[in-house]
């Protein structure tokens, strides 16, 4: 017999059900046919009826339109099935093909050559006058020349754009089917809310915002992960997404890689107002709320913004009866870094959803709640919350159709908040504008200014263009600026605070005050640019700096100079900190280069030791031309000698180099190997196979071991070996495997074995470059055996800050071109190292001061536990030594200022040695 409360509880149940069920029937045409195929297949997919909503249940026919079934041959969501990336810009375009209400765009390819695309879907009147529509935008992006009155006749006559992508992260692999689907239902479907969004909204999509890692992941898919049955037996993924990187195309601040530039190059011309980016992870679906910490340059107007959108999503999921969606305890607002931030970063609004993803489309029994605490939150990941009203199940049989079902019915509501409030989305995207070159009138700072006659210049163009290419307006100063912090002299560069993108020009130029020390973030507190590049940047409190007159800045290209005579018999080229030396030493690799140890001076131009020297004749060939080109076009300063200089010099041969990588964190390696080839270092990419074959020395000069995995165990051991081998090949079926190395079997680490042949090499005279938590190999494996490697307390906490590092043998080779005897580097959570007291003086380089004030810029809590550790250690082993970097000199595509410290190491290799007491002092004064 059921108690009261009970037989309530079903009433109330009852009640919910028939309310569903009306709001169901609301949202299909009555007139339309509808595809009792695909609502018949969805269903028995769903895998409760709980986990679909009234927005997705049914999708129309329209004859002569192609739904996803007719160009793919299965239903989005279908069990086993994921899409190339070729195969569904082909359904876009064969369903652009069809209606006026679809347009497909191209806007350039991806690192591996493949196209990228931009589909627009809207009523056949927003597509025909899509660039119309965009102009609109773009006044409002930029409304200097637009009076309060004029903007509103812009708004009047606008429609946002929102822009939805999928498919950043490989492994999340849901999204890029979800959106063919979306794309269909919002230009086939004639329901009240379709209707409303399609009239009011333009809705762009990239269908797969890495396509190169999508058809990399596919392949692995089909190949090995079609039949898992659960969790447990789950593999992960392949080796390599991108071509150099995983999860840090959503890190890449600076945009190096080529896809992600392709994009901001398309949003800088499109200004959607609000982005939205489609990740899996957490269950079953958070909506990024744009929780603490909080980037207070950004537009107040932002923090309100987001939770409108997510609140509003939770609670239309709610009402459909969807459970665990929530906002808030996942991500917070802190690092400008990631991809979807060129909206927030521009005034415009970034949303991003997690829903929960299998790593295929395999219908699969999922532990939901392990009992750990999932991402940036400490708390279970199925307690309800005040932000989780209705939380996700402990435990669930979960499908690619319920991920597609989820995020579909949370996008569609967006899409009708949006197209409910068009307006209002448009005057607040105005408005933000709008406040960004206002702020910059009204408060200090008002400007940067980079002063010209820096030493290196070629990083003062790194600096400028890197701004240029996030639309931020850089200007130059034709004569001497005098403010109240200084005199600078003409030729300098200088940034205003008031233009649009003003707000970013401070987020990336300021120092990075974290607001909290308690709170957590989900990636860097700290990227100051100027200390990252070892550039000066001055930040302006004088509001006089928007009066100086610049003329603007496109791209800036330096180009070298050579001062002195024609007919010379050497050049001298110095070493003034540029990655430019190492590729000028490598285009002139047939060359012989020698390198000073000591300064000396050419007129009045100072070359500090390790500037090269190139003798004009060699081997009965006039190099003169050849020299002058390189150097001019690399941006370098130089004089023509009339004789070779009479300092002690050694000459600079190439290494024969090796970058050694892990199969099961190629990410970090990536970033080096990206660096390596910009700079234009050849190099071979090794793994456990060619380590474990030996004879590395007969190989090798220089083996490079970039930061990867969390310590020695992790390298030597890598990836646990599963039940049978899994191999990294290209087959004729799953050609996009076997790109950037192969293996029979990716399992299993070098082990000790590889270890030995380590060993070997450095006992036989090979230098050993070891980085970041890298470092603990060669402590951890007896490789150096008296260096310790130890670790932070559970209480330090230390995300990327930036902070001192103080040069203790300034003049050992790998400091060439460090003229300062503390440098800024980005912290790396490396090792503790520990050198015996006895070789401390000689082994050595550089050290942490630590303490508070060694914190530059971000968060380091309880910065006192790295005092005087030491930051770079040069320990000569048998015949060869091993250079431990603590810190990582080569961090994605942002700490340029220490690149230099790897490039010297590499170039130096065989003149890697201390000076005699007698000469250090001397030499250390020539700096
Ligand atoms: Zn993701």
């Amino acid at each position: 017999m059921k108690s009261r409360t009970a037989r309530l509880r079903s009433l109330e149940a009852v009640v919910f059900l028939s309310l569903l069920v009306s709001a169901a029937a609301a949202q299909q045409s009555k007139s339309q046919p509808q595809d009792d195929d695909f609502a018949r297949s969805v269903k028995e997919w769903t895998t409760r009826p709980e986990f679909i909503s009234p927005l997705v249940d049914h999708l129309p026919r329209v004859p002569g339109i192609p739904s996803p079934k007719d160009v793919l041959g299965h239903h989005i969501g279908a069990p086993g099935k994921l899409t190339y990336h070729a195969e569904a810009v082909a359904y876009y375009r064969a369903l652009a093909a069809k209606t006026p209400r679809v347009k497909v765009i191209p806007i350039g390819t991806t690192d591996e050559g493949r196209e990228c695309v931009i589909v627009a879907v809207g009523s056949e009147e927003s597509i025909k006058n899509i660039d119309q529509y965009r102009s609109y935008l773009a006044q409002l992006a930029d409304p200097r020349r637009l009076t309060d009155e004029q903007a509103r006749d812009v708004i009047a006559k606008a429609k946002p754009i929102y822009h939805v992508m999928g498919g950043l992260h490989s492994a999340e692999t849901g999204p890029p089917e979800m959106l063919m689907e979306l794309a269909y239902r919002l230009a086939a479907e004639d329901s009240p809310v379709i209707n409303q969004i399609r009239e009011n909204v333009i809705v762009t999509i990239t269908p797969v915002a890495e396509p190169d890692g999508r058809d990399r992941y596919v392949d692995w898919y089909y190949r090995y992960k079609i039949d898992e049955k659960g969790e447990e037996d789950s593999l992960g993924g392949p080796p390599y997404w991108g071509k150099y990187i995983f999860h840090d195309n959503n890190r890449d601040i600076n945009y190096s890689q080529v896809t992600m530039r392709t994009l901001l190059d398309w949003y800088l011309q499109w200004h959607p107002p609000i982005m939205h980016e489609l990740h899996e992870s957490v269950p079953f679906m958070y909506t990024f709320s744009g929780q603490a910490p909080q980037n207070p340059t950004l537009d107040p107007i932002l923090y309100g913004e987001l939770p409108w959108f997510s609140n509003f999503e939770m609670t239309q999921m709610i009402k459909y009866g969807m459970p665990g969606v929530w906002t808030h305890a996942f991500v917070d607002m802190w690092s400008p870094g990631y991809l979807g931030f060129m909206s927030s970063n521009h005034n415009g609004m970034l949303r991003m959803y997690e829903t929960f993803g299998n790593g295929g489309a395999n219908t699969m029994k999922r532990k939901v709640d392990s009992g750990e605490a999932t991402g940036g939150g400490r708390i279970s990941p199925t307690s309800r919350e005040w932000y989780r009203p209705l939380p996700p199940y402990k435990e669930v049989v979960w499908s690619m159709r319920n991920n597609t079902n989820y995020m579909q019915t949370g996008v569609l509501s967006a899409l009708q908040l949006t197209a409910s409030f068009p307006k209002v989305v448009l005057e607040n995207f105005y408005r933000k504008s709008r406040n960004s070159i206002d702020s910059g009138k009204k408060e200090a700072p008002f400007g940067y200014v980079i002063p010209a006659g820096q030493r290196d210049p070629t990083r003062l163009a790194q600096l400028v263009n890197t701004l240029r290419i996030q639309g931020i307006e850089v200007g130059r100063a034709s004569t001497e600026i005098k403010l109240k912090e200084g005199t600078f002299p003409a030729g300098s560069f200088v940034i205003k605070r008031d233009q649009p993108y003003g707000r970013l020009a401070k987020i990336l130029l300021e120092k990075q005050d974290f607001p909290d020390q308690n709170l957590r973030t989900y990636d860097d507190t700290g990227w100051t640019m100027g200390l990252m590049s070892h550039a000066e940047v001055k930040e302006i409190a004088d509001k006089s700096i928007l009066d100086v007159a610049v003329q603007p800045v496109d791209k800036l290209d330096i180009k070298g100079t050579i001062a002195g005579g024609q007919a010379p018999a050497a050049y001298a080229i110095a070493h003034y900190g540029s990655n430019n030396m190492v590729v000028l030493r490598y285009r002139l690799k047939d060359v012989k280069v020698q390198t000073t140890e000591r300064s000396f001076k050419e007129g009045s131009t100072e070359f500090p030791p390790g500037s090269y020297i190139i003798a004009v004749s060699q081997d009965g060939k006039n190099l003169q031309a050849r020299v002058k080109t390189e150097i001019e076009k690399l941006g370098l300063t130089a004089a023509a000698l009339s004789s070779m200089p009479g300092v002690p010099m050694h000459e600079l041969d190439l290494p024969r180099l090796a970058v050694y990588s892990t199969w099961g964190n190629t990410q970090e390696v990536g970033w080096v190997r990206y660096a390596l080839d910009k700079f234009e270092v050849p190099f071979d990419l090794i793994y456990k196979e060619r380590v474990k074959k030996g004879g590395l020395r007969a190989s090798y000069d220089v083996i490079v071991v970039p930061n990867q995995g969390r310590g020695g165990k992790g390298l030597v051991y890598d990836i646990e070996p599963k039940s049978k081998p899994i191999a990294y090949t290209r087959t004729e079926r799953f050609k996009n495997l076997g790109v950037y190395g192969e293996s029979e079997d990716i399992t299993g680490g070098m082990g000790i074995a590889g270890v030995a042949e380590f060993e070997r090499f450095i006992n036989e005279g090979g230098l050993l470059v070891t980085l970041g938590s890298a470092s603990f190999f060669p402590p951890e494996f007896g490789l150096t055996r008296t260096i310790d490697a130890g670790r932070t307390s559970a209480q330090f906490y230390g995300p990327g800050p930036i902070v001192e590092a103080e040069i203790v043998q300034p003049t050992h080779p790998i400091f060439y071109g460090y003229s300062q005897k503390t440098v800024p580097v980005r912290y790396a959570n490396g090792p503790l190292l520990q050198v015996p007291e006895r070789d401390r003086g000689s082994q050595v380089l550089m050290r942490f001061p630590g303490g508070d004030k060694s914190v530059l810029s971000g968060l380091m809590k309880g910065a006192a536990e790295i005092r005087n550790r030491p930051a770079i250690v040069d320990v000569p082993v048998g015949r060869g030594r091993v250079l431990l970097f603590s810190t990582n000199p080569c961090y994605r595509w942002q700490n340029f200022g220490e690149f230099n410290m790897l490039f010297n190491a590499v170039l130096n290799f065989n003149d890697i040695k201390a000076l005699p007491k007698s000469e250090q002092a001397a030499a250390a004064q020539d700096k």
